[in-house]
């Protein structure tokens, strides 16, 4: 699903926030990418998410090398087929839950009604079909972030990118949401979840851990029977 081979990226004025990272995920993977802050996960999901570029190395994601495809190409490949979860939610504000989980598929073709029965079916699945009317303001944090799960989802997206997801919420709303994860997952959806928390990481049946933009680790659970 997604091979990087001896990615670096450095920003203007010099920093090197990856140094040669090799990293391959398969097809129905669940994996935390782990590393204290400035480690560079966030430019590692950045880059598996076709947002940026590498500076030198190659990332294939779903079989396309992205350096052949045109940002407008890549722009589809991500709308199509990546969907995005972060730490703030990114909510639309005033915006019924069930819209704003539609908004993610508004690049489908799908027409209103079925973006919104397709919305409705998606709230359901992360427990919250008695909130599709909230807005929100109207939700506690840790059903907002499963607002935004659902959103990223709706699409069926190939991969699921989550930078923080439980970064905001208190633990046992961040415990529903990495159960959620696993729930998806166990569905099918690959999933990358980013994290400075070790113990949301020991949650997750591999860990990539990160340190000064080089992979340091990449252990999986061995308890784990979907990772065998
Ligand atoms: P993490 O997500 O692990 O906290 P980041 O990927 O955000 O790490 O950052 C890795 C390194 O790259 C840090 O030294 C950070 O300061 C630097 N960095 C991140 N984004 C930029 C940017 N847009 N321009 C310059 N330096 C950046
Ligand atoms: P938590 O303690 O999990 O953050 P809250 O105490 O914020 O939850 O909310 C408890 C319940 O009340 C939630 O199910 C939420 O949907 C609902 N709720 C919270 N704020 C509002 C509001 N302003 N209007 C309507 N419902 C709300």
């Amino acid at each position: 699903m997604v091979r990087l081979a001896g990615v670096t990226k450095e920003y203007p004025g010099g920093v090197a926030a990856l140094r040669g990272v090799d990293l391959d995920v398969g097809e129905g993977e669940l994996l935390a990418i782990v590393g204290p802050s400035g480690s560079g996960k966030s430019t590692l999901l950045h880059i598996v998410g076709t947002l940026d570029r590498p500076t030198a190395g190659t990332v294939e994601i779903a079989g396309h090398d992205v350096a052949t495809l045109s940002d407008r190409s890549l722009s589809a490949l991500r709308a199509r087929r990546i969907g995005f979860v972060f730490q703030a939610f990114h909510l639309v504000p005033g915006v019924s839950a069930r819209d704003n989980v539609a908004e993610g598929l508004l690049y489908s073709g799908l027409p209103r009604a079925a973006r919104r029965a397709r919305a409705a079916e998606a709230l359901d699945r992360v427990g919250l079909a008695d909130r599709m009317r909230h807005r929100p303001h109207e939700l506690s944090g840790g059903q907002k972030q499963r607002v935004a799960i659902a959103r990223a989802v709706v699409g069926e997206p190939d991969l699921l990118l989550a930078d923080e997801p439980t970064g905001a919420l208190d633990s046992a709303s961040g415990e529903a949401v990495i159960e959620l994860l696993h729930g998806l997952n166990s569905e099918g959806a690959t999933i990358a979840v980013i994290t400075h928390d070790a113990q949301i990481a020991d949650r997750l049946p591999r860990q990539v851990r990160i340190r000064d933009g080089q992979v340091v680790g990449d252990v999986r659970d061995v308890r784990d029977v979907r990772a065998t």
